[in-house]
Formats: structure tokens, sequence, C-alpha cells
């Protein structure tokens, strides 16, 4: 099956690195604008820069997406060039591990808001034109740590989970408009995220992954190219486990 894109206005949060370039690339592949956002303007730089010398559609927008009130100025700056964000993809994620007993507030409050509060930011910043217009595709990430829980991880896992609670709630409340809302749970994915866990804890991890290794932020990229495409429309609210089988 060929997949059906009409172009449109996507932004990308997280688009400077890992999967979220992976997403962005994807994106600007089918014919979109994608407005890549990260919080490092020369990471999301050059990833629009890539785009743009590919033949793409690109800008970048360098935003703290923990920051409610630069989020908001963000989406009424883009929605004044763009009048509409049609599909919206949380991607944007940091991980602060620690068991319990050690986490500090500070490292639980980082990662709920850079990894959950973030699309409660854009979803509210957008929202009104998409809800206008009857058509739009958000895709928020999860995570397989959202699903089945992991130690270490509580305040990633809480965030991934409200992730999901997320994309549900709003997946009900957007079907009148024509608004499909998803969620993608990513496994281990090879990325700068990853990349600091060491060589012996990977491969503890490869034992216990069906598929037996990790995963390419291309893997997950296109999974949410499909969910974005005009031949996802009827799919919302479902949440989608790109992990090798280790949510099985
Ligand atoms: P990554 O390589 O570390 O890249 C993270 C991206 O998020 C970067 O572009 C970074 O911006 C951006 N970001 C972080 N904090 C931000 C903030 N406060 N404001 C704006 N942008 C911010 O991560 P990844 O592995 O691609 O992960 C992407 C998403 O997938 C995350 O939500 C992660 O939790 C999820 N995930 C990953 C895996 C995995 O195995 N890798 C598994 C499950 C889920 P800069 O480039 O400017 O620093």
């Amino acid at each position: 099956m060929q997949l059906t894109h009409t172009p449109r206005v996507a932004l990308v949060t997280g688009a400077g690195r890992g999967i979220g370039k992976a997403i962005a690339e994807q994106l600007a592949a089918d014919g979109h604008t994608v407005i890549c956002v990260s919080k490092n303007p020369a990471s999301c730089g050059g990833v629009a820069d890539a785009i743009l010398a590919a033949g793409g559609k690109a800008v970048a927008k360098a935003v703290d997406v923990s920051d409610g009130a630069a989020v908001a100025a963000a989406c009424e700056e883009i929605l004044k060039e763009y009048g509409c964000v049609d599909i919206l993809v949380n991607n944007a994620g940091i991980t602060k591990d620690g068991l319990m007993m050690r986490m500090s507030e500070d490292d639980w409050a980082d990662v709920i808001s850079t990894n959950l509060s973030s699309a409660f930011f854009w979803i509210k910043g957008l929202m009104r034109p998409m809800t206008k217009k009857r058509w739009g595709r958000i895709v928020n990430i999860s995570s397989v740590v959202g699903v089945q829980g992991n130690a270490g991880q509580t305040n990633y896992a809480s965030a991934k989970a409200g992730m999901i609670g997320l994309t549900k709630s709003l997946a009900k409340e957007f079907s009148t408009r024509n608004i499909t809302v998803n969620a993608v749970a990513p496994g281990f994915i090879t990325t700068d995220m990853t990349a600091v866990l060491p060589e012996e804890v990977q491969q503890k991890i490869k034992s216990v992954i069906p598929l037996a290794r990790f995963g390419a932020p291309e893997d997950i990229a296109s999974t949410v190219d499909f969910l974005c495409s005009e031949n996802a429309g009827y799919i919302t609210g479902q949440v989608f486990s790109v992990d090798g089988g280790m949510a099985m």
C-alpha cells in the first residue's frame, strides 16, 4: 500500500537529534513543511538546514518545551505565520534516572515538565485552528517504560504513562473534530539517550528483547509517518509499541 500525504504543516519537538530528527526528515520527505523544535538552536537548525538542502521545506525553532510561557509565545508566532499546524509530534524528552530513595524533587519535576507537561503546552497553544479546520494528527511519543515501568525511572515512567492517559483522553475529546491522537511507545532505540548506557547494561537489555537488538530511529519514524498519513484517519486513542517485541 502506498501512503497518501497531502502537504501540510507539521511540528516535531526534539527534532534536533535521534528519533525526532528521523521523524522530521520523514515528514519532510512526504512533502510537509516541518517546524523543527529543539532546545539548542544548533541542533534543530542543523536538521532544518539538511532538510532544505535535500529539497524539503523546514524551519528551525529553538524553544525550551518545559517552559509553558516560552511554548505559548512560540505557538503564537507560528500560528501568525502558518495559520495552522496540522500535524503535531510531541517527541522531546530527557532522562534523569535514579532510585526513588535518591531521586531529588528537581529530577522528578524536570522530567515531568519536559516529557509530559510539554505536550500539554503545545496542544493548548496549537489546538484552536486545528479544531476549526477539522483535520489533525497528534502523535505523542511514550515509551515501553511507560507501559511496563522500570526500576530507577519512576519520573520517566510516570511521564511516559501520562502520555498514554493524555493520548486516550484527548482522542475522545477531539474525535468530533476529525483529529486523531495516538501514542507510539518505543523500546530501546539507538540514539544519544541510550548511548550513555554501559555496554553490559545494553547487552542485558538486548537479552530480554525478542528481536535481540535495539531499534533505529527510522523504525519509530515510519510508524509516526503512517499515523500522520491520510490512510490512518480511522485510528485514534491507540498506543503502538515499536519495541522489538518487549511489551508482548
Ligand atoms: P535524544 O537523542 O536525547 O534527543 C532528544 C531531543 O529532545 C533533542 O533534540 C533535544 O534537544 C530535545 N529536548 C530535550 N529537552 C528539551 C527541552 N527542554 N526543550 C526542547 N527540546 C528538548 O532522545 P531520543 O532517544 O531521540 O528520544 C526521543 C523521544 O523518544 C523521547 O521522548 C524519549 O523519551 C523517547 N524514547 C526514546 C527511547 C530510546 O531508546 N532512545 C525509547 C523510548 C522512548 P537538543 O537537540 O536541542 O538538545
